[in-house]
């Protein structure tokens, strides 16, 4: 096995688990109204309803990162003047509640400290007739977990949007189940396809209450249904990503093979395995452990790194010396915590015991 193969998020080699998504990204570039390609899009979006569990009919792959699915979400969405209660534990909390204000939504804030998990009975009391409530599900800034099933079982009228970024293809997203209205996730973490495209699925009662003539020209989704729902009928709206849109479906093809229940096991276990050597090697885990993620573990950097250096140095010298990334703290954590992934096809015992004998070495543990 290439560790340069594994370090890469989509190298080729016999290591990579993905053959169809290299096979896709290598392919000679066909138009986006060719039938072959529109083929493979309705397969996609076939696809994603299964990876969300959800039978909604607007469901597709977004032209854009993950934060696009959130701008759409929220463009589509909220009416100036609108109260827009958002749920704020972390970095992408915090963008949310940025993103809602940015279209004028008369923001409320439900805040928990970073570390800890939202309450839902806040985040449901919060405002007496809420046009909208928002959460991100896996909070990746700090490794945290929220409870979205208790948020939608209360939402009453107000309209559900749940950020899955980090948790599709990795923990149990059950969009039908909780009744989210919509949800969105991006292609690079737990579905470990290159980055570029947002999946995103609208409920029909959200089709119901979408902003006519929304701010945003390019994510207007009523448009976009134009040209992904119709059929024989489409009408060209923008170009599709051709190329990535093949790299998503080949991902999710390995996620159907998997299944997404047994991925959602293959991401638990190599996150217990990990956390589990973390202590082992005397470290601090950061999330408590009852709202920990498994794809994404935070761990306290600690006091004494070996020859004085910093934190930062010893993520530099997992890279250089190991062929292995982790993430520095994001927002307020920054300098104060490492951020394990353990998504895709990356989560897989083998990589988490070579993190965990790297790491012991660099920090002379
Ligand atoms: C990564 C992430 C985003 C943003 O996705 P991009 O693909 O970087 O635009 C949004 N929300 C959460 C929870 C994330 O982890």
């Amino acid at each position: 096995m290439s560790p340069i193969a594994d370090r890469l998020l989509m190298g080729p080699g016999p290591s990579n688990p993905y053959p169809e998504v290299a096979t896709a990204l290598a392919a000679p570039v066909i138009g986006h109204l060719d039938p072959e390609f529109l083929g493979v899009l309705d397969d996609t979006c076939d696809r994603l309803r299964t990876a969300f569990a959800t039978a909604n009919a607007l469901t597709l792959p977004l032209s854009g990162t993950g934060s696009a699915g959130m701008e759409a979400a929220f463009v589509n969405l909220v009416r100036p003047g609108d109260p827009v209660v958002v749920g704020v534990n972390g970095l992408f909390g915090e963008r949310m509640a940025e993103t809602a204000a940015r279209v004028g939504a008369q923001v409320v804030r439900v805040e928990a400290p970073w570390g800890q998990p939202l309450d839902p009975g806040q985040l449901l009391e919060a405002h007496r007739s809420p046009a909208l409530i928002a959460l991100v599900h896996a909070e990746t800034s700090t490794g945290v977990a929220n409870d979205v099933a208790s948020v939608a079982a209360g939402r009453g009228d107000a309209l559900l949007v749940v950020d899955t970024v980090t948790s599709l293809g990795g923990m149990a997203v059950e969009v039908d189940g909780w009744g989210a209205d919509i949800a969105y996730s991006c292609s690079q973490k737990c579905l470990g396809a290159p980055p570029g495209l947002a999946p995103i699925t609208v409920s029909e009662r959200a089709r119901a209450r979408l902003v006519e003539r929304p701010s945003s020209w390019y994510l207007d989704l009523s448009l976009i249904a134009g040209y992904v729902e119709a059929g024989a009928g489409r009408a060209y709206h923008h170009t599709a990503p051709v190329t990535m849109v093949g790299a998503l479906h080949g991902a999710l093809g390995a996620l159907m093979e998997e299944g997404v229940a047994a991925s959602c096991e293959r991401h638990r276990r190599c996150g217990t395995l990990l956390q589990d050597g973390l202590v082992d090697l005397g470290l601090e885990l950061f999330a408590p452990e009852a709202h920990r993620l498994a794809q994404l573990t935070t761990v306290v950097v600690p006091r004494d790194i070996p020859g004085g250096r910093s934190e930062a140095d010893v993520r530099m010298q997992l890279l250089t010396e190991y062929d292995i990334e982790i993430g520095g703290g994001a927002g307020q954590l920054a300098g104060q915590v490492w951020r394990i992934g353990c998504m895709g096809h990356t989560a897989r015992p083998a990589n988490v015991m070579a993190l965990l004998g790297a790491l012991g070495e660099v920090l002379g543990r």
